[in-house]
C-alpha cells in the first residue's frame, strides 16, 4: 500500500512518524474519514472544510491549500488503484519537545491512507443493530467541542469499550444534560410519525457529513426533518432508528438497551433513505 506522507508517496513500511510527534504524544491533531465509491470521493470538499474548521479550532495552521490536500487525496487513491474504499486523512501538530506546547511544534505533518473499512457485517444492515446507552457522557463542548474531529478519541473509545462489555457493537452517548448526543462513531436519527429527527450539533454531535447528506436526501424525498433534543424516551417510542457515518454508512437500529424500537426491524423510512443514499454516493463526488 502506498501512503502519502508529508509530500511523498511512500510504501507503508516506510510511512513512519516520529515518537516526538504531538499527534502521538498528546492526540494533538485532526483527521477525516472519507469514502470513495466507484472512483468518486464522496463530499471531499465538505470533508476538507471540516478538517480546516477542526484545525482552526485547535489553532493548528494548515500549511497546505484545500486544493493541494484534495489533489494528494485523489493521487493516493490512484496510486493504490482504489475505486471503492475508505480514506483516512490525518494532520498532526508535528514534532515538538516533551512538553504540551504546540507552538514548539514548527511543522504539522500530514498523511493519507487509502484503504478499506468494514465496521459491520452484512447481516447487521439487514437485521439492524442492538445498541446500548453507556454511562460515559459525550464530552462537554466547554471542555472540547465535539464538532472538532480531533485525534483525541478517548471519550468515544471509553464508550465503545462499555458497549462491548454490554455485548453491543455501538452505544448511545448522552451529553451532560442527559440528552442524546450521538454514538461513538456515528450520528443518530429516529423516525417518528413519518418524520426524521436528529439531535442538533449543539447537543454534542459531530457535524457528520453522512448526516448532512441524509438531511439533503430527506428534503429531496419530501420527508419532514427536524433537529430536536432527544432523550431515551423519544428513542423508546420511535417507529424507526438508524445511525449514519462515513464508515458505517446508514445502519438500522432495532433495539436500545434491550427494548425493541418500533417493529424491531428496519423500517420503511430507513429503507427509503438508505436506498437514496446508495444511489447518491455513486453519482455525487470528486472523480479521482
Ligand atoms: N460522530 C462521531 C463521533 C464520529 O467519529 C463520526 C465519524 N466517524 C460521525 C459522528 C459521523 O460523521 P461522518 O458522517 O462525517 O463520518
Amino acid at each position: 500500500m502506498i501512503i502519502y506522507l508529508d509530500g511523498n508517496y511512500v510504501d507503508e513500511a516506510d510511512a513512519k512518524v516520529s515518537v516526538f510527534d504531538h499527534g502521538l504524544l498528546y492526540g494533538d491533531g485532526v483527521f477525516e474519514g472519507i469514502r470513495i465509491y466507484g472512483g468518486n470521493i464522496f463530499r471531499l470538499d465538505e470533508h476538507l472544510e471540516r478538517l480546516e474548521y477542526s484545525a482552526k479550532a485547535l489553532m493548528l495552521k494548515l500549511p497546505w491549500s484545500r486544493a493541494e490536500i484534495a489533489a494528494a487525496t485523489c493521487e493516493t487513491c490512484r496510486k493504490n488503484k482504489l475505486a471503492d474504499g475508505y480514506i483516512r486523512l490525518v494532520v498532526t501538530r508535528g514534532v515538538g519537545d516533551l512538553g504540551l506546547s504546540p507552538w514548539l511544534c514548527p511543522k504539522p505533518s500530514i498523511f493519507i491512507i487509502a484503504s478499506k473499512i468494514a465496521l459491520y457485517l452484512a447481516e447487521h444492515y439487514t437485521a439492524g443493530l442492538s445498541i446500548v446507552t453507556v454511562a460515559t457522557r459525550r464530552i462537554n463542548s466547554a471542555a472540547l467541542p465535539p464538532a472538532v474531529k480531533s485525534l483525541n478519541y478517548l471519550n468515544n473509545i471509553l464508550a465503545k469499550i462499555e458497549a462491548r462489555q454490554a455485548g453491543a457493537l455501538e452505544a448511545i452517548m448522552l451529553n451532560d444534560q442527559g440528552y442524546v448526543a450521538e454514538c461513538t462513531g456515528d450520528n443518530i436519527f429516529i423516525v417518528h410519525k413519518g418524520a426524521l429527527i436528529t439531535p442538533a450539533a449543539s447537543q454534542g454531535a459531530l457535524k457528520g457529513i453522512t448526516r448532512s447528506s441524509i438531511i439533503d436526501i430527506a428534503k429531496e424525498l419530501g420527508i419532514p426533518l427536524q433537529e430536536a433534543d432527544l432523550t431515551r424516551y423519544e428513542i423508546w417510542n420511535a417507529d424507526e432508528c438508524f445511525l449514519t457515518g462515513t464508515a458505517a454508512e446508514v445502519i438500522p437500529v432495532v433495539k436500545l438497551d434491550g427494548r425493541e424500537i418500533g417493529a424491531a426491524k428496519p423500517g420503511p423510512v430507513t429503507h427509503r433513505v438508505l436506498e437514496a443514499f446508495r444511489r447518491r454516493v455513486l453519482v455525487e463526488g470528486t472523480r479521482i
